[in-house]
């Protein structure tokens, strides 16, 4: 099994190659800036925006693009097309939603003219044609772009001498990239590199169901009778600050606009990781060896039936990324484990009854709780959902799903444990329930 790390380094020769970065870096911006603008006027003339793919094939005889390595500027065109894919997702529900905006900065001067023009560095990636790994001085050879190359004698290569924590291996790199760090006026360098790693045994036969949601980012339900909840308020919480604050720079595409625009994403990454490690985490401790996840697909092969589930979850083309970054997330941290993530249709998990498998459209869901006329139950709804997806619902026949309450007891499925995130300590338990007001 491979396993992929990213390691940061210091850059131990900083002041001879700060020079050269910074030129990489105001090249990267400019290629997005020129293929931005390219993606814009492409959407208005035609109603469609470029894939990568139209992308490349348009600006690779552009003076821009010689700025970088030819893989290092194909990664800025990527970057560009997943920015304008995630737009085009929003806009749909969001008018306010903005197109990725240009990395500049102008300076006008007292009678409104533009006196001075400034890019910020970029990140630069390298992939592996254009990067030579030397582990044994710990230095890599970036490729320069063409561009760079001023004189035919110049070297085709910035040659970065790193410094790593000491317990950690370099090796088997597969991408490079040069961040700049606008705090400490420094770059440094983030090394991915291809580990092979023993698979592991699972933990055990037990089986875990996740429900996504937004008021409960997530809710467990685990074979072992217990269920866990992870309220999203702090993603909720980010969700209304970051846009106001956002909204506020003059400039969207600015230098405030773009550090407001990381923080949000970092801290939303931070929420992520810790989640799933949390889960996985709770998983080894049950004996977990397999974890089905919902599957927003299967919500939208036949969305006009499932309108009810898109209610529930409140805005699914805004909220399916961060679902789908979740469970890839998930996924790899589970395998590590050597617990197995399977992707399971979501339908009608939220109004069929786990306990007896009676389905109700009306889905009587009150105050976080869902309601069973059938068999006189009431459990938390989100914690319902989680489990119909440890059952997966959809691939049992319909005679087993009516005997699913047997002998198991359901007093579990109405008291989930509940965590809170906080940004210091990661998840804590919290006693009682918190009632979603949506
Ligand atoms: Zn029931």
């Amino acid at each position: 099994m491979h396993v992929h790390r990213t390691y940061r380094a210091k850059i131990r020769n900083h002041s001879q190659v700060e020079q050269m970065l910074d030129l990489h870096g105001w090249s990267a911006s400019k290629l997005w800036n020129v293929a931005n603008y390219h993606s814009r006027q492409v959407w208005e003339e035609t109603g469609e925006i470029p894939d990568d793919s139209d992308l490349k094939r348009e600006l690779k005889g552009h003076d821009n693009y010689k700025g970088l390595h030819s893989q290092s500027s194909q990664r800025v065109l990527e970057e560009l097309a997943e920015a304008f894919n995630s737009w085009y997702g929003k806009r749909k529900n969001d008018s306010r939603a903005n197109p990725p905006g240009y990395r500049k900065k102008n300076y006008y001067d007292d009678n409104g003219n533009r006196v001075h023009e400034e890019h910020p560095r970029s990140t630069v990636t390298w992939k592996q044609k254009g990067i030579r790994h030397d582990p044994k001085h710990n230095r890599v050879r970036l490729s320069k772009g063409a561009n760079h190359k001023e004189h035919p004698r110049d070297w085709d290569y910035i040659l970065v001498e790193y410094e790593t924590r000491p317990d950690v291996t370099v090796e088997n790199i597969q991408q490079v990239r040069a961040v700049y760090d606008t705090a400490k006026g420094r770059w440094e360098l983030h090394l991915v590199c291809k580990h092979e790693v023993e698979t592991p045994d699972a933990p055990g036969t037990e089986t875990a169901g996740i429900d996504l949601g937004i008021c409960n980012f997530a809710a467990v339900a685990y074979s072992t009778e217990e269920a866990d909840l992870y309220p999203g308020n702090r993603l909720k919480q980010d969700g209304y600050y970051f846009p106001k604050e956002i909204a506020k720079c003059d400039d969207s595409g600015g230098k405030e606009a773009t550090r407001l625009h990381a923080k949000w994403s970092e801290r939303r990454t931070h929420f992520f990781h810790s989640l799933a490690k949390h889960i996985v985490e709770r998983c080894v401790e049950r004996g977990v060896g397999r974890i089905n996840i919902g599957k927003l697909n299967g919500v939208r092969e036949d969305e006009n039936r499932e309108s009810k589930n898109w209610g529930r979850r409140g805005n699914l083309d805004l909220h399916g990324w961060a679902f789908d970054r979740f469970t890839k997330i998930l996924t790899y941290k589970a395998k590590v484990e050597g617990i197995e993530v399977i992707e399971v249709s979501e339908r009608d998990t939220s109004k069929t009854c786990c306990a007896c498998g009676r389905e109700d459209d009306s889905q009587r869901v009150e105050r976080g709780l869902y309601v069973c006329e059938e068999c006189d139950a009431a459990f938390n709804a989100d914690v319902n959902g989680a489990e119909n997806i440890r059952l997966d619902i959809n691939q049992r026949n319909s005679e087993s799903a009516g005997q699913l309450s047997g002998d198991r007891s359901t007093g579990w499925l109405a008291q989930p444990g509940v965590y809170l995130h906080d940004l210091s300590h990661g998840f804590s338990p919290r006693e009682q329930v918190v009632d979603c007001k949506p």
